[in-house]
């Protein structure tokens, strides 16, 4: 393989873009590379070919739990450290994950931090490039699948389609919507027409469908709810904007998870419908346990507490 080849150039790229970079070639003790990279929604096949060979290559792997169970096991522990929660369960400071990517760069350690879905969304992985730029540590970023295109997507949900929606909003749910200085502008978002897409929005959930409805958004416009997107025990709660709160509650919804509100939230059942009708009931039908109803909730959730996600029900993002 030509990786080795390959990986210098990059490194070379990534020092050289770093005007704070020590200068001096070849001295010892000049900074590691550190590579912000996404690791997509869950799946481990969503993984980048880029991702899994950095993994492979670094002496360090940053992560918290968002990445998911299957990812994270997948990582020899010897090298993993988890910067989501100490095991007395508080939470690592942003500030200490700042730190520590530049005190193991500096050491020589290449490291990987790995950020659920794309490091640059809701992510702060723009608060670590700023860090490690200040420190003068030379860093690349290795984008991911994101997902609010993903979870959606595996739920037979488009973000945007021809006839429902032409624009779509990310927006962080973690806000409180009455806030006197929110800057979620839920008024704006509901004018817009297109598909909103909630991060870290499960725990505030009635505020913002509330806050959506007062906007003047029409209470029957269907919502969706895609839990742990792309993860084996991936579910699917369906409502509209009234209903979702009740639904969530009856389907014990918990992080991660992101809530689609639009049209595009109904074409579910037509695109699922389409996909078994073509005799192609793919793994992404068969992952995805329609919660729809919300009577069936069989499926545990429990280990969602281990899950870094929602800063108010014990997570990450922002
Ligand atoms: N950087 C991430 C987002 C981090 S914020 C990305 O690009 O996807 C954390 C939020 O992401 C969670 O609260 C949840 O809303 C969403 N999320 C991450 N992974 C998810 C998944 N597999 N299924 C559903 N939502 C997910």
């Amino acid at each position: 393989m030509s990786d080795a080849a390959d990986d210098t150039g990059r490194a070379d790229r990534a020092t050289g873009g770093s005007s704070d970079a020590p200068a001096t070639d070849g001295q010892a003790n000049s900074p590691a590379t550190v590579y912000l990279v996404g690791s997509g929604p869950g799946d481990p096949e969503l993984l980048t070919g880029k991702a899994r060979r950095l993994i492979e290559e670094a002496d360090v792997v940053l992560h918290d739990k968002l990445p998911g169970p299957e990812i994270i096991e997948s990582i020899p522990p010897a090298k993993r450290e988890d910067v989501g929660k100490r095991a007395g369960g508080e939470r690592t400071s942003q500030e200490y994950t700042n730190e520590r990517l530049v005190e193991l760069a500096r050491d020589g350690q290449t490291v990987v931090r790995l950020k659920g879905g794309d490091p640059f969304v809701f992510g702060r992985g723009g608060e670590e490039a700023e860090r490690l730029a200040a420190a003068g540590v030379p860093f690349e970023v290795v984008p991911g699948v994101t997902s609010p295109i993903a979870a959606p997507g595996v739920a037979g949900i488009p973000v945007t389609h021809r006839d429902h929606a032409s624009s779509v909003s990310f927006v962080t749910g973690h806000e409180d919507p009455d806030k006197a200085e929110s800057a979620v502008d839920w008024e704006a978002l509901a004018a817009t027409g297109g598909t909103i897409v909630v991060l870290m929005g499960v725990g505030k959930l009635p505020e913002y469908t509330a806050a959506l409805r007062e906007a003047g958004m029409d209470p029957e416009t269907p919502v969706a709810l895609v839990e742990r997107g792309t993860w084996q025990d991936t579910r699917v709660a369906t409502g509209t904007l009234d209903s979702i709160v009740a639904v969530r509650d009856s389907a014990e919804i918990e992080p991660p998870a992101v809530t689609v509100i639009g049209e595009v939230a109904a074409t579910r059942a037509e695109v699922l419908e389409a996909l078994r009708g073509r005799g192609d009931a793919s793994a992404t039908a068969d992952r995805t346990d329609d919660t729809a109803g919300a009577g069936e909730a069989d499926d545990e959730v429990t280990s969602a507490e281990g899950t870094d996600d929602e800063p108010d029900r014990g997570g990450e993002g922002s």
